[in-house]
């Protein structure tokens, strides 16, 4: 995913590796694998008989994309994949926001972000705070889209644990015990003085490139804790 863009992702041409059900396991993907709440990338993929869509591509050992029938493919074979563009350019501009919403709501109201569930047309975050009564809405939607107004850069690093686990600004290192130990460098993603953290998903590249953001419901889930759910305007 280093080199791979965020957004309009290309067509690429591989083969197939592994047929199980109807799973296709591809020898090179760049397809997003749903993961982090953010989903996994749809799109089509054909040989030179047929051409078939495949579902949303799911994570494991190897990345899964599953077909309504895998009918008409044979391990071995050469596939041309197009990944749906407009499906992850949507998801991308949502995740990447999510970075910059969690972001403040930590930095704004030292709060803690403890679920999200990303979608084309809404997200919702789910907030831990030490005081939920001093949330105000309005200031962190204003916040958010203050910084998407001001042309921050999204970089992407690829950092050993340590370097990780000791960095002052670094948000979100607690799931870091999940990864297998035999994996030594992660993906982090950088909003230019926004968010700092470890992070699988697809990003923009600058936040001029993602639209304004509208909190459509506060809803309380449970004792201090928030569930913020919003949509993105055209601009
Ligand atoms: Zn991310």
């Amino acid at each position: 995913m280093t080199q791979h863009p965020g957004t309009d992702p290309p067509s690429f041409t591989t083969t197939i590796k592994n047929i199980v059900d109807n799973n296709l396991f591809l020898k090179d993907t760049f397809c997003f694998p749903r993961g982090g709440g953010q989903p996994g990338d749809t799109g089509i993929i054909s040989n030179s008989k047929v051409k078939r869509d495949f579902l949303e591509t799911l994570p494991g050992e190897q990345i899964s994309h599953p077909l309504s029938t895998a009918e008409g493919f044979s391990i071995g074979d050469t596939v041309d994949c197009q990944i749906d563009q407009i499906r992850r350019n949507k998801n991308t501009t949502m995740h990447t926001v999510q970075h910059i919403v969690s972001a403040l709501a930590n930095d704004l109201f030292h709060a803690e972000t403890v679920g999200n569930q990303i979608s084309e047309e809404y997200t919702r975050i789910d907030l831990l705070f030490p005081d939920r009564d001093k949330f105000i809405a309005s200031d962190l939607e204003q916040s958010v889209n203050d910084v998407i107004n001001s042309q921050k850069e999204v970089r992407i690093h690829n950092w050993d644990r340590e370097k990780i686990l000791s960095h002052e600004q670094m948000r979100h290192t607690k799931f870091m015990d999940r990864i297998p130990a035999s994996i030594t460098e992660l993906r982090v993603v950088e909003i230019s003085d926004i968010d700092l953290c470890p992070c699988g998903g697809t990003h923009v590249d600058n936040t001029s490139k993602l639209n304004h953001m509208n909190i459509t419901n506060v809803k309380s889930k449970g004792s201090g804790k928030l569930r913020l759910s919003y949509n993105l305007n055209n601009r």
